[in-house]
């Protein structure tokens, strides 16, 4: 059996196949969200710790970029089964700094393994193409090259399985990979660390540096930082992309989101309740996929709205580890005053407040940061809580007359992550997956996060770049195009060609 991991009082950062301290370092605190008590303190990286990172990466790179993919792919699949050994403490350190339930977490987890899988099988994407005969004599093949020192920012709001959607893909293509996460749930990132290490990954192909903006502009200025791939709020996805470009990196800068779920009067209206409770308000709204719009067509708002109010009102909510709840409390008491602040604006713009989660007390957690399930009606659109990222548990209701409306109401919002419509009409369901400006499309599916050979990813100001994230783009993404063209000597000897080679 391989070895617990158990977070230090300080989370420090993971150089070269170790923890390692940096001595006078700032620090910030890691909280339990539940109970509002710090937890642990984790170091923020200086430039020089960040540059050892890069260094001990640089340093890893040619030896892994020569292992053989099947040989990497293998050290991969020893990952994959610690990983599968470990996924209930991986989830529970997941519960303690997150918050969300532990069932939920569990389901983090595993949808990060699946990344994992996927990459255990990328000697075949690897295997790149090749034309006999492209010219007499002539064969030409391409073959796709690992980048260098590559690196992942990612957000609080999966701590597991966003890095994953990075560096398992980033490793079988054969970089080695720096990760910058969340300073604000970061102790599974040295989890994972040390599972990489007992996987047998050679030590620096994977590394881990804390920190903040001191930490991510020092990964973005260095030249020998070849790739960025970031998941997080778009203004500083918008930040990253632009700033990486600039620097000549190639980037993919995943942002924030507003997603709509469209009830169209021949839904199930049981399924589409279900479908909107569980996606508004599972890990307290702060999932980039969350429904956070409700777009009721028709006659739909008077038949739901009550049933929703209802649902809204009986959610269990409170410490994550405590198994009959179904929410847990939102990350700092910053997001939750934030929160409260748009509940605030929504009523004072005229939105209906149905049900208020502002001044939720949990039993027993009464420094906890819990905001309770909140439903707005009568939503328009050029209302604040509709047009902004809430990330909470909020769920407003925009009533419109037809599935044009709803369209255009979708297309008019700036973000493009996620969509959703519920409806029994095949028709429906293809004009609406068909025309909608929106990457990531549910029918009679709440939050359709693709799965792992397909690749997640946005559109409009929910995504930067070109690629999305894992499946056959991050193989593209973490890896270059070399194309080879070969002639032997015998057929060598037509004498110097000025005009331009055609197939002869
Ligand atoms: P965030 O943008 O505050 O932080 C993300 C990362 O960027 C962190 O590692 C953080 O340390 C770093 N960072 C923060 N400020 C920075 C700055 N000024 N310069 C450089 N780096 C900086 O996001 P968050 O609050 O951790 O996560 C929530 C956001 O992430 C939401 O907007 C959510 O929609 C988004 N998100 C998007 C996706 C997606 O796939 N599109 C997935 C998950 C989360």
């Amino acid at each position: 059996m391989s070895t617990q991991y158990t977070p230090e009082a300080t989370i420090a950062h993971w150089i070269d196949g170790k923890v390692v301290h940096e001595s006078g370092s700032r620090t910030q605190d890691i909280f339990n969200p539940a109970t509002g008590a710090v937890v642990r303190q984790v170091e923020l990286a200086s430039a020089k710790t960040v540059l050892q990172a890069i260094e001990s990466g640089k340093a890893a790179f040619p030896a892994w970029a020569n292992t053989p993919p099947i040989r990497r792919a293998r050290i991969l699949d020893k990952f994959l089964q610690l990983l599968n050994q470990h996924k209930d403490q991986l989830a529970a350190i997941l519960t303690q700094e997150h918050g969300k339930v532990f069932s939920d977490a569990q389901g983090e987890v595993t949808r990060g393994i699946d990344i994992v899988e996927f990459a255990c099988g990328a000697p075949q994407l690897l295997k790149g193409d090749y034309t006999e005969q492209v010219s007499t004599d002539i064969d030409n093949w391409s073959v796709r090259q690992p980048l260098g020192v590559v690196a992942g920012i990612t957000p609080f709001n999966f701590p597991c399985m966003v890095p994953m959607w990075m560096y398992p893909m980033a490793i079988a293509c054969g970089n080695a990979f720096i990760l910058k996460p969340s300073e604000r749930d970061p102790s599974v990132s040295l989890y994972m660390a040390q599972l990489l290490k007992e996987a047998g990954l050679p030590d620096g192909v994977f590394n881990v540096v804390q920190g903040d903006k001191l930490a991510v502009d020092t990964l973005i200025e260095h030249e020998e930082v070849r790739a960025l791939s970031f998941v997080g709020s778009t203004p500083i996805a918008q930040y990253i992309y632009q700033t990486g470009a600039s620097h000549g990196k190639r980037v993919q800068a995943l942002g924030g989101a507003k997603n709509h779920m469209v009830v169209m009067p021949d839904a199930d209206m049981d399924a589409a309740i279900d479908g909107l409770i569980g996606a508004a308000y599972g890990s307290a709204g702060e999932r980039c996929m969350a429904i956070s719009v409700a777009v009721l067509v028709g006659d739909v708002a008077d038949h739901i709205v009550p049933r929703l109010a209802e649902r809204a009102r009986a959610l269990k909510i409170g410490n994550g580890m405590q198994p009959e709840n179904e929410m847990g409390p939102v990350i700092t008491r910053q997001a939750l005053e934030r929160i409260e602040g748009y509940i605030g604006a929504g009523v004072e713009q005229g939105a209906t407040l149905v049900v208020d989660g502002r001044d939720t007390k949990v039993s027993g957690h009464e420094n906890g940061f819990f905001v309770g399930g909140t439903l707005f009606d009568h939503v328009t659109p050029e209302m604040t809580i509709y047009k902004e990222e809430i990330f909470g548990p909020v769920l407003v209701c925009v009533r419109v007359a037809s599935l044009e409306a709803a369209i255009d109401l979708i297309h008019g919002h700036e973000f493009g992550n996620g969509v959703s419509c519920y409806t029994s009409d095949g028709h429906v369901a293809r004009e609406f997956s068909r025309r909608i400006q929106v990457g990531m499309v549910g029918i009679n599916v709440p939050i359709p996060v693709p799965m792992a050979w397909h690749g997640f990813g946005g559109w409009k100001k929910s995504l930067f770049g070109d690629m999305h994230a894992y499946g056959e783009e991050g193989v593209r993404f973490y890896t270059k195009q070399k194309s080879i063209m070969q002639r032997w000597p015998e057929t060598i000897g037509a004498g110097a060609e000025f005009s331009m080679p055609v197939a002869k």
